[in-house]
């Protein structure tokens, strides 16, 4: 048996919906401008291709928690994504064998500090400061495809303290999720536990200490979360 220097840290994970047992959390990978109208909004051609980032799997939040406001930021956005979690994995995945690696589906919030990832692209730095901070990945549940099936249409949205902020529908995504599955698996090699966060539609905004942030994928879940001081 290995023996450590200290105790390692647990392996972050996600609850199952209707199972006792956890999805243990690999990697986090998220798809950049990935709805046409939330392009536009962050000043780019709604045509140009989405690309990666990554948060570190112990980002995770899960639902009903309230986070504390994150350090240096004072412009903290939402955005509501559907999130598909993998159960396979490979390099070089073939788009007929993509959906072949889903487990599940869920409802994420990429949290970001828009004001440290605009200086950061501003100068052509890396998102990192900006997207992969600790609690930047909230997430609901994972439900699993064998139960909801393989999700291509339905509304997602956010409201913030009752406000509606995000609107949009699964059908509007730029790249479908196998897509992103067969580009993301030239670039790594996927592997079961990988979480994919595939894109916010229009309507990224602010948060502020005190907020409920209520959002939704239409046939996954409800994530709730609270913005703590
Ligand atoms: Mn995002």
């Amino acid at each position: 048996m290995t023996q450590f220097v200290f105790p390692p840290p647990v392996t972050p994970s996600v609850a199952v919906a209707g199972h006792d047992a956890r999805f243990p959390v690999h990697r986090i990978y998220c798809v950049g401008r990935n709805y046409a109208a939330h392009a536009r909004e962050m000043g780019h051609d709604e045509r140009e291709a989405p690309f990666f980032f990554m948060k570190p799997a112990d980002a995770i939040v899960e639902n009903g928690q309230t986070i504390p406001f994150p350090l240096r930021t004072q412009n903290l956005h939402h955005e509501i994504e559907l999130v598909v979690a993998l159960h396979a994995g490979g390099t070089n995945v073939s788009l007929e064998r993509a959906r072949e690696l889903v487990y599940g589906y869920a409802v994420g919030n990429d949290l970001t500090r828009r004001d440290v990832q605009f200086e950061a692209r501003d100068k052509g730095r890396p998102w990192t400061t900006g997207k992969s901070f600790d609690r930047a990945a909230v997430i609901s549940a994972i439900h699993p495809a064998a139960r909801i099936g393989h999700p291509e249409s339905g509304r997602i949205w956010l409201s913030v303290n009752g406000e509606l902020r995000q609107e949009g529908n699964l059908s509007d995504l730029i790249w479908s999720i196998p897509e992103i599955i067969v580009e993301l698996s030239t670039l790594f090699e996927l592997q079961a536990g990988d979480l994919i966060y595939t894109g916010t539609p229009a309507g990224v905004a602010a948060l502020r200490p005190g907020d409920r942030v209520e959002g939704g994928v239409e046939g996954v879940d409800t994530l709730i979360t609270t913005i703590g001081s």
